[in-house]
């Protein structure tokens, strides 16, 4: 049967995604997830998208940060590994083997020349699909060129000021969506746009998530979304499934917890750890 190009993604459907694990499960099943994140000063980018795709399951995660953030990251969560980049206050060029890793580049990464080397070198090793998100797609606006590094199927999470490099100006929403689904066609990536309403297009279909709240309008939180969709991506949930399930908890994860710490007590670190409980909420 012919599947509708748009729909609001249900709570049943999200509940269909969902993968329990398996009693004799060990952490080599659910993946590793490699966080390209943080410069001097947004280090809290880096351990918010780090930290959540230990959250949503990664079976192990490993931070590449500027050499001045070991610390940071190491006493903010005990679960991670770190690799330290050469320069002090942000990433430089990447010479590690990315073989069976899960990239998840940009969350106050910051944009200058020897980021954007590192960030096109890791890409280039890269065959598996990536998250890019804040920072990285700044860097991919500003060099068309990097387009082609990208793997088939890597998720992309602008926000509309993000988008709005990637794509241009738009005359209305639908003009919006169309040039969107252009980009996702052309460069064969699933394209993540975030808002009230976050939209997940891949190709000509979209999906329409409806958990979240205003609540989630704060620094950080879309730094926590990415995390959470490598996160998936490393536990095997394909692309389409890691963004739109992704989404989805994100959200929850945010209704849940807001109605603990309202909308004005909600913080990005506080939704990464609800998200157990919106995966326990679908059940
Ligand atoms: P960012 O701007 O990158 O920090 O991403 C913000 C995140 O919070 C995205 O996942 C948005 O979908 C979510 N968000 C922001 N504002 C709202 C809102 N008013 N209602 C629901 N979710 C929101
Ligand atoms: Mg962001």
């Amino acid at each position: 049967k012919a599947e509708p190009l748009a729909q609001i993604i249900s709570s049943d459907a999200a509940k269909s995604m969902y993968k329990p694990r398996k009693k004799f499960s060990h952490k080599g099943d659910f993946g590793h997830v490699l966080t390209m994140a943080g410069s001097k000063g947004k280090m809290g980018a880096a351990v918010l998208a780090t930290g959540a795709a230990v959250n949503m399951g990664a079976g192990k995660v490993t931070a590449y940060i500027p050499e001045h953030a070991n610390s940071i990251l190491q006493s903010s969560i005990p679960e991670v590994m770190t690799i330290s980049s050469k320069s002090k206050d942000y990433i430089t060029d990447f010479d590690h083997d990315l073989k069976d890793i899960t990239l998840c580049v940009g969350p106050g990464l910051s944009t200058g020349d020897d980021v954007k080397h590192a960030f096109a070198k890791a890409l280039s090793q890269q065959t598996q699909p990536v998250v890019i998100d804040a920072d990285g797609l700044n860097i991919l606006s500003d060099n068309p060129e990097y387009w082609k590094m990208i793997p088939n199927n890597s998720i992309l999470t602008p926000h509309d000021g993000e988008l709005k490099q990637l794509i241009g100006r738009w005359k209305d929403d639908y003009d919006r969506i169309e040039k969107a689904k252009n980009l996702s066609i052309d460069k064969d990536v699933i394209l993540v746009l975030k808002g009230a309403h976050t939209i997940i297009i891949s190709g000509k279909n979209l999906y329409i998530n409806d958990t979240g709240n205003p609540g989630m309008a704060t620094a950080g939180s879309g730094d926590v979304l990415s995390g959470m969709i490598a996160g998936l991506l490393a536990q095997h949930y394909d692309s389409l499934t890691a963004a739109v399930f992704g989404v989805f908890i994100h959200g929850r994860a945010g209704d849940i917890a807001s109605q603990t710490y309202a909308h004005e007590g909600l913080k990005a670190s506080i939704i990464s750890n609800f998200v157990g409980a919106a995966i326990l909420d679908l059940f």
